[in-house]
């Protein structure tokens, strides 16, 4: 007789066995391959994780098996390894977290086995760029002259649909062909035109590409140092060794720019995309690519760390920093942490790239467990931006920007340069309120305001997505003098608009690119040089480039300076660094206003006269002093409920667990938005200097959550590293 243990996805932290009765019809059950079997009334699909002699469940309450779907494991016993480290890390169900990674085709059933992919590139005909009368079909032979290849599904991703591509076949413009590539690996890649590196970039790529085994480096650069040249420079040598390559880039990072400059530099090597907006069947097409080898690299946004490979080679996060790689519900996963964790168990070599490292990372690397490689300059131009900081107490000001300000915009525009206006928050004004009594739009379900969104005419609260008319009278007093109250991105776009009547704007937050392809038609006029101001929120801040922007105005400083989160200056730090790195691409020195009644505060002086490393490694010290992460480890229970009592006796439950040294407990204490869509939210802090005591300490509490009464009437949740409160 033989067992299984399985994994299923239930909401609980344990496996299941099942006897295995006949040798059903298929080959050989092995580890990794997906079984049906009952489960109370159900059937339901589990992975199978060990086969056995013998089980702890007494024989007369054992279920078999009910059926076999695979014929071969479609997880490897190397990547159930990753799969169970990451159930283990972050306290989340194995069945529940092998149901995240997995692509949903491969979560049911059956699935068919699709081995090619569709692609079109340009005809002879096609890449003479004839003029065509409809804008979209020119715009997709640009594409394609860019990228020298897209499959379809990037296409459509871009915003083609398939009545301009169905016409320019037509016109054998461009042509359809199937991409099914197993020899890659068996030839040497063609490598696309590439600068000479410069000191520093051959430096990084030699340690690089000298490195055995795992090793995680850190790649610290500002923008446009050329960290991108150095990733490409080693990918080139993976390549080589027909390897398989992983580059991680945050979901607002993965523009067409990137994608063509990669297919550009290896135009005959196979690169796939991963992202939200592939399809299921999309999604089961790469994995299978990835897992057969077929893909040599993948480009892709944070669940693309869970993609199977045949033999990867190397794993790339570039802007590590970036908040996106963080899976913010259900399993709460570091797709960065992850990363670190899968190239140590292949023994490959790790790149985080940044300008603003995390925290977290450049604890690491001056602690010589990242080694860190530096770009200092600018690999273009050797223009340092020059910093302002414009004392906002008693200047004239309008719609929040000062005359001063304005000043220099119009000296920027004047010289045909574009100009970046930052501000992160969108819609016309983040509150409504009555001037005769002074009531304040707020979400009736949250303890937060209702946003006035001016060009649709509705509040919306950003929380909870409530939306309703704009209201023409105070609902308190019944006074009709409401006005808009504090700005967002829609009302400075207006304010300017009017300022520079003959200036053209373009505004780009989520509320103006929500379209298909939208944010990519918005960039693509900026780079053609249409737009000359923009406008936006963090949007703006990441990955773009823009050739002309020579000023950068950020608006709102103040309110990263005083947060309730410890991290809200850290934030603050890498969003202006960041923005700042948009200016002085144009051949002079960009500029960048930071609008503030502080001028003196000491980190906004630290970060302007020194820069981002200068303020992170005091923020670190800072950090130490005051012992919280990096230094020390964390986590936070999380709960919500409409009755408050409920929330607060769960949390208060966990408090005496157990005892268990060097574990510092905190709460519970509200969240920073106490209400939202009507539950109650309130949370518990989990601090420990010890890594293991954490973690110790977690496993008995969510032991004990499992059992717990108390669990049932709230909704609750771990987060372990969380990256906000
Ligand atoms: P980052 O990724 O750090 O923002 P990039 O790799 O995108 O920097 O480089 C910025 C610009 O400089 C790009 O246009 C790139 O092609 C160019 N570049 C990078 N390295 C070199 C080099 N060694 N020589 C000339 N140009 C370079
Ligand atoms: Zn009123
Ligand atoms: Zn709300």
């Amino acid at each position: 007789m033989h067992f299984v243990e399985v994994a299923i996805k239930v909401p609980l932290q344990r496996t299941f066995d099942y006897k295995v009765e006949q040798l059903l019809h298929s080959p050989e059950l092995r580890v990794g391959m997906r079984v049906r079997v009952p489960f109370g009334s159900q059937k339901k699909i589990a992975v199978v994780l060990a086969i056995k002699t013998s089980t702890y469940v007494p024989e007369d309450k054992i279920k078999a098996i009910i059926d076999v779907i695979d014929d071969a494991p479609i997880l490897s016993e190397q990547h159930l390894a990753l799969l169970k480290f990451t159930a283990r890390y972050y306290c989340y169900p194995l069945g529940e977290t092998i149901h995240t990674a997995l692509p949903a085709a491969l979560r049911q059933g059956e699935c068919p086995d699709k081995t090619s992919i569709n692609m079109v590139e340009l005809t002879d005909k096609g890449a003479k760029l004839p003029s065509l009368k409809a804008k979209t079909q020119l715009n997709l032979l640009k594409q394609l002259a860019q990228s020298g290849k897209s499959s379809l599904t990037e296409l459509k991703a871009l915003g083609f649909n398939k009545k301009t591509i169905d016409s320019l076949l037509e016109k054998e413009l461009i042509k359809q062909f199937i991409e099914h590539d197993n020899q890659w690996q068996q030839r040497a890649p063609t490598i696309g035109s590439k600068p000479t590196l410069n000191k520093e970039q051959a430096v990084a790529c030699t340690t690089i590409n000298q490195a055995s085994g795992f090793t995680c480096f850190l790649l610290e650069g500002v923008t446009g140092s050329g960290k991108t040249e150095v990733y490409l420079q080693c990918l080139e040598e993976v390549l080589k060794k027909g390897q398989q390559a992983l580059v991680l880039v945050p979901e607002i990072g993965l523009t067409p720019q990137t994608v063509n400059r990669f297919r550009r530099r290896f135009p005959d090597t196979p690169i796939m995309l991963w992202h939200s907006a592939l399809t299921d069947n999309e999604r089961l097409q790469t994995w299978r690519f990835c897992e057969k080898g077929s893909c040599a690299i993948v480009i892709g946004t944070r669940s693309s760390i869970f993609l199977p490979f045949l033999s990867l080679g190397m794993i790339i996060v570039d802007e590590e920093h970036d908040s996106s790689f963080k899976q913010q519900d259900t399993l709460r996963y570091h797709a960065r942490d992850l990363a670190a964790y899968r190239a140590y168990q292949q023994q490959i070599p790790l790149i985080l790239g940044s300008a603003t490292p995390a925290l977290e990372t450049l604890h690491k690397a001056i602690n010589n467990k990242y080694q860190l490689l530096s770009l200092t300059e600018r690999a273009q131009t050797s223009t340092d931006n020059q910093f302002h900081l414009m004392d906002m107490k008693g200047q004239p000001e309008q719609a929040g920007i000062a005359h001063a300000s304005l000043a220099y915009m119009r000296q920027h525009l004047e010289r045909g340069k574009q100009v970046m206006v930052f501000l992160n928050r969108r819609g016309f004004s983040p509150t409504l309120i009555c001037h005769e009594c002074g009531w304040l739009s707020e979400c009736s379900r949250c303890s937060t305001s209702a946003t006035f969104h001016k060009a649709i005419g509705q509040m919306i609260c950003h929380h909870c997505s409530e939306q309703h008319a704009v209201p023409h009278q105070c609902p308190d007093c019944g006074s009709t003098q409401i006005f808009p109250n504090g700005k967002g991105t829609e009302q400075i776009e207006e304010f300017l608009a009017e300022t520079f009547p003959d200036i053209p704007i373009s505004r780009i937050d989520r509320d103006s690119t929500r379209r298909k392809g939208s944010l990519e038609k918005a960039l693509d006029d900026i780079n053609q040089g249409g737009a000359r101001i923009l406008v936006g929120t963090q949007m703006l801040a990441k990955g773009h480039h823009f050739a002309d922007v020579s000023l950068v105005l950020i608006l709102d400083v103040d309110s990263g300076l005083y947060s309730c989160d410890f991290r809200a200056t850290e934030h603050l730090a890498q969003l202006v660094t960041q923005v700042a790195g948009r200016a002085g691409r144009s051949g002079e020195p960009g500029q960048v206003l930071l609008q503030t009644h502080f001028p003196e505060h000491p980190l906004l002086q630290d970060l302007v006269n020194n820069g981002y490393q200068d303020f992170a490694r005091y923020a670190l010290a800072e950090r130490e002093d005051a012992q919280l992460p990096p230094i020390t480890n964390m986590a936070i229970v999380r709960a919500e409920g409409h009755n408050i009592n409920q929330v607060m006796d769960f949390l208060t439950d966990l408090v005496p667990v157990q005892n268990i040294s060097g574990i510092q407990l905190l709460g519970p204490i509200p969240a920073p938005l106490e209400r939202v869509a009507g539950k109650y939210r309130f949370q518990l802090h989990i601090q420990a200097l010890e890594r293991s005591h954490l973690h110790q300490y977690l496993a008995q509490m969510v032991d004990y959550i499992s059992t717990s009464k108390l669990a049932q009437k709230v909704r609750w949740s771990l987060d372990v590293d969380p990256i906000d409160m």
